[in-house]
């Protein structure tokens, strides 16, 4: 096939992933998009791809961004990589319609949405507005929280008609992360009995990424037992801060689990509104496996496949087996150690579990709503706990919060220099993407309105800062937003 037309944009492009050679991927070009436009745009990402300022006003570099021009350096290609999906061994899948143009900065830059790959199967290798849109306000919304994730550079959208349910239209979510490289990737290898490239993949993801696995760790001489347990590590600190923040993944499966405990993949993820344990955000789950509270032993379930993927390398069962039970320490340490920061404390002490505990149990009785909720016992410890009433108002259980505030005043009468407002403040975030607020930038942005993209990213981007002038975007979800299906279809 002919190479397309290339544009010069001025990075400088170290494909390294492309370096592993022809075992990991197919070459191959995006397939044009008619007419593309901007949708959605982050200077900040932009900067930290090295990118000039400017660079999201060029005309050129939005054709480039929808897969219309070559950007001169890169390598285009789909990466291989299988998967648990649900539970099941899912074979082959592959990028299937995302196109890894290379590595720039240290980050490598993906097109998802950019047309038919090898590993497309039954796909047409297209993402769909809404769901782009999504992809990109979660994904920069997470990183404004604080948690580890995948970025996203910006959104073009094409009028080019995609079908799903309905017919809707084309978009390219351009993103970025150190590495897209996924559990499944390993799985690939290893279900396959290809050992030399399952090694060279982990030979590559240890010295780049996890070096200290060479030298340090518990399994003296054993590099893969020490990459498995810091994998574990991370992932743990990861899902940790989903389930404190209140963000549901909605598709754990081992092919959206990435190697370096970023969060990526986002489909039909939500953020909390009511405080529901149970909550499932994807409705092809039909059996609930995703549901919010499960998120911390999915983890663990995957990292077992990984584990699975890696023993031809690792060779001792027991070593990989105590790799990943360090998950039993290190999750619930995470996960007390960001709750005990949501309740003002710098470090963990044993008794601010159950005070986190009753508030939880309370929130979900009465299904109050998880970030609101928050954030106003962080204003009520911010003015001395003068007044509970923004925080009683919650619930209808008076009789229940009110004895835990009793419960967590007389702790912090224990602990006089121990809660920190400004703590609270930046762990209880005023802003979060809620399902109705991306479905309200979507509903615009489908009439070419994109100013609630631009409005949502800058808020969400310091989502621990005020910004009274959108106090708006901070407040309850109104009650079409239980009504919203956000599915697997995208
Ligand atoms: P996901 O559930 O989005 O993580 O996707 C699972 C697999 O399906 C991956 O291999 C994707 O590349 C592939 N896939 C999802 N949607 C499409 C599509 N529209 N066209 C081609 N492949 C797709
Ligand atoms: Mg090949
Ligand atoms: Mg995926």
């Amino acid at each position: 096939p002919q190479d397309p037309p290339t544009l010069d944009s001025g990075l400088v492009w170290n494909n390294r992933f492309a370096a592993l050679g022809e075992d990991f991927f197919e070459a191959l070009s995006p397939t044009p998009l008619p007419a593309p436009y901007w949708v959605g745009r982050s200077t900040q990402v932009a900067a930290t791809l090295g990118l000039p300022t400017d660079a999201l006003e060029s005309p050129d570099l939005l054709q480039a961004l929808t897969g219309n021009l070559q950007l001169a350096g890169t390598q285009p290609l789909a990466s291989v990589y299988s998967g648990h999906q649900f539970g099941h061994w899912a074979g082959q899948l592959g990028d299937g319609r995302a196109i890894l143009l290379g590595e720039t900065n240290g980050l490598e830059v993906q097109l998802k949405g950019a047309g038919l790959t090898p590993f497309s199967r039954m796909g047409d290798g297209r993402a769909v507005l809404r769901s782009s849109i999504r992809e990109f306000l979660g994904s920069e919304a997470m990183h404004g929280l604080g948690v580890p994730t995948s970025r996203a550079l910006c959104v073009t959208g094409s009028d080019a008609p995609v079908r799903r349910e309905d017919i809707e239209t084309a978009a390219v979510v351009t993103r970025t992360a150190p590495s897209f490289i996924r559990f499944g990737h390993f799985e690939h290898f290893s279900h396959t009995n290809q050992h030399d490239p399952l090694r060279t993949l982990a030979d590559y993801v240890i010295d780049r990424y996890y070096p200290q696995c060479r030298t340090d760790g518990r399994y003296n001489g054993n590099p893969y037992a020490n990459f498995l347990e810091a994998v574990t590590q991370r992932t743990a600190e990861m899902v940790a801060q989903w389930q404190a923040v209140g963000f549901c993944h909605g598709v754990m499966n081992t092919d959206n689990m990435n190697i370096l405990g970023l969060t990526i993949d986002y489909g039909p993820f939500q953020f909390l509104d009511a405080y529901d344990p149970g909550h499932i955000c994807n409705h092809s789950d039909h059996q609930g496996r995703y549901a919010f509270y499960k998120q911390p032993n999915v983890a663990y379930w995957n990292l077992y496949c990984l584990g699975q993927a890696l023993l031809p390398l690792i060779g001792e069962q027991e070593q990989a087996i105590a790799a990943l039970e360090t998950y039993k320490v290190s999750y619930p340490l995470a996960f007390a150690s960001r709750m005990a920061a949501k309740l003002g404390f710098a470090e963990v002490h044993a008794e601010l579990g159950p005070v986190a505990d009753t508030f939880l149990r309370l929130m979900a009785a009465d299904r109050v709503d998880y970030s609101i909720f928050w954030r106003r016992l962080s204003h009520w410890a911010r003015e001395q706990r003068a007044d509970d009433a923004s925080v009683r108002d919650l619930f209808l259980d008076r009789t229940g919060i009110d004895a835990a505030l009793l419960q967590f005043s007389e702790l912090l009468a224990q602990y006089p220099q121990g809660l920190d407002a400004d703590l609270m403040l930046k762990s209880n975030p005023k802003y979060v993407l809620r399902n109705h607020l991306g479905e309200l930038a979507i509903q615009s942005a489908k009439a070419k309105d994109f100013s609630k993209v631009a409005e949502l990213l800058k808020v969400l981007e310091r989502p621990y800062d005020e910004h009274p002038e959108h106090d708006a975007l901070a407040g309850f979800p109104p009650d079409w937003a239980g009504s919203i299906a956000i599915s697997c279809s995208s």
